[in-house]
């Protein structure tokens, strides 16, 4: 392979990452023992234009479980398969100032109080269509790859360990189905859950997703319509509000664009009409953010004056 010189975008991500590379802060979940295993060194930046432009720096092509990262999606894909009132009736859109694994719901409503918490996600994965579990599973896995442009897999082994000891997120369901907030087969509700946080993604994946959240819905790579224009706007709405955990206002403030992270260090963010932003980082600060991703996305919104409410 001959010489390849950067695109100046590239040179610029490539920089950045140089500079967030010494911070060695945080550290990567083991709430379950495989996701302990990630390599604390990888770091990726992948920057995706809305007309499919890709923009990579860093360990773009390594890939992880796509974790919390993937509840946007699944709301969009409850939106459009049910519409807003239907699914308002499961999930509201309130932030809670609560970690993600919280165990309450909104005594008014009975819902879960969004979609980017796990009540709301699990909720959320009982819409799946098909007339069995297997049918299910492959209605989520063909979302998700169409968000992506690409056919995804599972990561099996981080399946079974989020299966094998996820009792907190048993409890929620149970709670739930004991509000008549789903209605079971509770284990199998829950089965699809673990299987969206155990898809396979990269960087490059994220980004592309993010981008296809960007463009209104349409993905950047294979142009399909994936959800509509008016549920990417509640999707994004619902990201700027709660998509951060309880980091969600400061990132507001210092980032300024609609985001979700995840616990394997994944983070995406979105610039409607513009680009997408995914980062990957395993080190998480205190409330389950990665901590070299907030500091990319920080540093390349500033350099770019990408936040929503600056002056352009
Ligand atoms: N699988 C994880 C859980 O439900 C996802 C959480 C996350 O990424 N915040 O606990």
């Amino acid at each position: 392979v001959g010489f390849q010189s950067r695109s100046p975008v590239e040179q610029y991500l490539h920089d950045l990452l140089a500079q967030i590379a010494t911070n060695t802060e945080g550290t990567v979940a083991d709430y379950i023992p495989e996701l302990a295993k990630a390599n604390p060194e990888h770091l990726a930046v992948v920057v995706v234009t809305v007309d499919g432009k890709v923009y990579s720096a860093g360990d773009a092509d390594v890939p992880f479980t796509i974790q919390s990262v993937s509840k946007p999606f699944m709301f969009g894909y409850a939106l459009q398969e049910y519409g807003l009132e239907t699914v308002l009736k499961k999930v509201g859109v309130e932030p809670t100032g609560d970690p993600f694994n919280s165990i309450v719901l909104d005594d008014v409503n009975n819902r879960p109080f969004n979609p980017m918490v796990n009540a709301g996600a699990i909720a959320m994965s009982e819409l799946l269509r098909g007339e069995n579990h297997a049918e299910r599973e492959a209605t989520q896995m063909d979302f998700f790859s169409r968000f992506a442009g690409r056919k995804l897999t599972m990561d099996q082994t981080v399946y079974q360990s989020e299966s094998d000891t996820g009792h907190r997120n048993r409890a929620i369901a149970y709670m739930m189905l004991n509000s008549g907030m789903i209605n079971g087969p509770t284990e199998e509700v829950l089965d699809l859950y673990f299987r969206q946080c155990s898809i396979l993604v990269t960087a490059r994946d994220l980004a592309v997703m993010a981008a296809t959240l960007a463009a209104h819905g349409r993905n950047v790579i294979t142009g399909e319509q994936v959800i509509s224009p008016g549920n990417v706007r509640d999707v994004l709405s619902v990201m700027a509000t709660c998509g951060m955990y309880d980091y969600a206002g400061q990132w507001m403030f210092d980032v300024g664009l609609p985001a979700k992270s995840g616990v394997s260090g994944g983070i995406i963010a979105v610039l409607p009409g513009q680009l997408g932003i995914a980062v990957y980082s395993p080190r998480l600060d205190s409330v389950g953010n990665s901590v070299r991703g907030i500091e990319v996305c920080k540093r390349f919104t500033r350099d770019f004056s990408l936040h929503a409410y600056v002056d352009r």
